[in-house]
C-alpha cells in the first residue's frame, strides 16, 4: 500500500522530510513549497535559516526547533503533535534532512512509537549528489562517507577510501580541508596509490568552484589561492 492510499484510514498526522536548497534559494520543488505551505507546523534546525527560505516563498508558518542536541522532551512534543493528527514538515538547514544532518533520530522514534504514522520524503538537493554529478566519475557507484572523523578513525578512513578503488565522497569543514588534502597526499605516498580529486566548493552559490586534479595539483591550487579556503566543501575522490 502506498502512502497516499494509507492516509485515508489514518487519524495520525503525516511527517514529511523536505529537502531544501544547499545555496541557491531557487533550488526547491513546487511540491516542497506546496507541502510546506499546507502543513500545520515546520520543524527545523535553526529558525533564522528556515525563516529566510519561508520569506522567499511567502510561507507563513509556526516553527518548532529540533536539532542534534534536542532533548527527549522535544521528541515527545513532535510525537504528541503527530498523534493529535497534525501534519508536520521537517527541514534541516540545507539539503536533504538526515544526510549528515539531524532527523534520523526523530524518524526512528516515530517508526517505533507511532507505527501507523506516514513518513514521507520529498526529494530535492543534496551536496553529495550534486558533487557526484559534477565529478565526471564513471562506474555508477560511489561510497558516501559523510563528515570525516576529526581524530580517531580519520587515517583508517582515508586508507579505506584509497584502497577501495571506488569513488568516495566526503564532507569536510573549511577548517580542516587543507589538512585533509595533506593527509590524502601522505596516504597516497605510503600506499603507492594515485587518485583524481574533485573539490567542490560553495555548490549552487555565487562563488561556486570546482577544482580537479591529482593530489599535488589540488594542494598547490589552495596553497596559491588561500582566499578560496572559504565556504562549504565536498571532496570527491575518483
Ligand atoms: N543535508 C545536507 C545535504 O543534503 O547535503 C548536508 C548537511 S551537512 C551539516 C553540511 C555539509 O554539507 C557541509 O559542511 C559541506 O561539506 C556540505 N555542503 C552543504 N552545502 C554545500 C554547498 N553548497 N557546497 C558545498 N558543500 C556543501
Amino acid at each position: 500500500m502506498n502512502n497516499q492510499d494509507n492516509n485515508a484510514n489514518n487519524s495520525q498526522g503525516r511527517f514529511t522530510l523536505v529537502a531544501t536548497p544547499i545555496g541557491n534559494l531557487e533550488d526547491i520543488t513546487y511540491r516542497a513549497v506546496r507541502v510546506l505551505s499546507e502543513c500545520d507546523y515546520i520543524i527545523c534546525e535553526d529558525t533564522r535559516v528556515t525563516s529566510r527560505l519561508l520569506e522567499r516563498y511567502s510561507i507563513k508558518k509556526s516553527l518548532h526547533v529540533f536539532h542534534a542536541n534536542s532533548t527527549d522532551r522535544e521528541i515527545d512534543n513532535v510525537l504528541d503533535m503527530l498523534s493529535r493528527g497534525l501534519n508536520l514538515c521537517y527541514v534541516s538547514d540545507a539539503g536533504t534532512p538526515t544526510i549528515s544532518d539531524p532527523g534520523v533520530l526523530i524518524v526512528n522514534k516515530i517508526r517505533e512509537q507511532l507505527p501507523d504514522c506516514i513518513i514521507e520524503s520529498l526529494p530535492g538537493p543534496s551536496a553529495v549528489t550534486m558533487a557526484y554529478s559534477l565529478s565526471g566519475a564513471t562506474g555508477n557507484s560511489f561510497t558516501f562517507y559523510g563528515f570525516m572523523p576529526h581524530k580517531k578513525g580519520r587515517e583508517t578512513m582515508i586508507t579505506e577510501i584509497l584502497e577501495s578503488g571506488m569513488t568516495g565522497i566526503v564532507y569536510e569543514s573549511v577548517h580542516r580541508v587543507e589538512k585533509l588534502l595533506e593527509q590524502f597526499l601522505s596516504a597516497e605516498n605510503k600506499l603507492e596509490i594515485k587518485r583524481e580529486y574533485v573539490i567542490c566548493r560553495e555548490l549552487s552559490k555565487m562563488f561556486e568552484e570546482i577544482v580537479i586534479g591529482d593530489i599535488h595539483k589540488v594542494i598547490e591550487y589552495f596553497k596559491l589561492n588561500q582566499d578560496k579556503i572559504r565556504g562549504e566543501f565536498v571532496i570527491v575522490i575518483k
